[in-house]
């Protein structure tokens, strides 16, 4: 896992992956220097917040040549731990599970789901994207045991504190949280929380509450 050597502040680490998959699509097609102008149209962050984002990394732009997009991917794969395949579980099998079993995550990062858990023992024992689907009652000794760190969530809200709790105690570090539930876990374990109705409503309520500028 991270082993971060440069310290960042939060709002920049949430940008990197987005920038990222920007400068990895760059260089495929050969471009070797990249302008804050054109990174801030593509990802769709202001320039001045790009710099900034871009001091913290040591990558200072040249005004007229741009910043170093060879730079730039080799620190972002070190930072991100690109170099190093991060393991991830997935807990509840449903539609939205599903999905993300069928999701090839190594397209844009180095995250792989390895093994999912269910209670339907009408899924267990089956393999889903070429991700063997085990039992609930295998979770905690098998996430120990392959030394996963990351879990995503998608499992009813009633069951997922005491999921939580169990993950926590398998010496699980971060878990990516789709339900509704709001999770209490330990000080040191990460919780994200993606909660996709409310997002969606929110997108729906922004549009009618505050329409976007029009642009000139
Ligand atoms: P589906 O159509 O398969 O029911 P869904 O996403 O609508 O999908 P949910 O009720 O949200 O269904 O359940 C998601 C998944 O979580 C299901 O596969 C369900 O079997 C599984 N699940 C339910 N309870 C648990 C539990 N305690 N532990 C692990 N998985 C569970």
């Amino acid at each position: 896992m991270a082993n971060e050597t440069v310290k960042i502040p939060q709002a920049t680490a949430k940008r990197l992956p987005l920038y990222y998959r920007f400068l990895k699509n760059l260089h495929s097609s050969g471009k070797q220097r990249v302008s804050s102008a054109e990174l801030s149209e593509a990802v769709k962050v202001d320039s001045a917040t790009i710099r900034r984002d871009f001091s913290y990394f040591g990558a200072l732009g040249k005004k007229g040549y741009g910043y170093n997009v060879n730079y730039l991917l080799s620190f972002f794969r070190k930072t991100l731990d690109q170099d190093e395949l991060t393991k991830v579980a997935l807990i509840g099998v449903g539609n939205l599970g599903t999905a993300f079993l069928h999701y090839n995550f190594l397209k844009n990062n180095n995250t792989k789901i390895e093994v999912a858990f269910d209670v339907d023992e009408g899924k267990v024992g089956k393999t889903i994207g070429e991700v063997p689907i085990f039992h609930m009652d295998d979770m905690d000794k098998q996430i120990v045991a392959a030394d996963i760190q990351v879990a995503i969530l998608t499992v009813p809200a009633p069951v997922a504190q005491p999921i939580t709790d169990r993950l926590v105690q398998a010496n699980v570090k971060g878990i990516l949280n789709f339900t509704p539930a709001r999770l209490n876990v330990p000080a040191a374990i990460r919780v994200h929380h993606i909660d996709l109705a409310v997002e969606l409503q929110s997108l729906v309520y922004f549009l009618k509450h505050y329409p976007t500028e029009t642009e000139e």
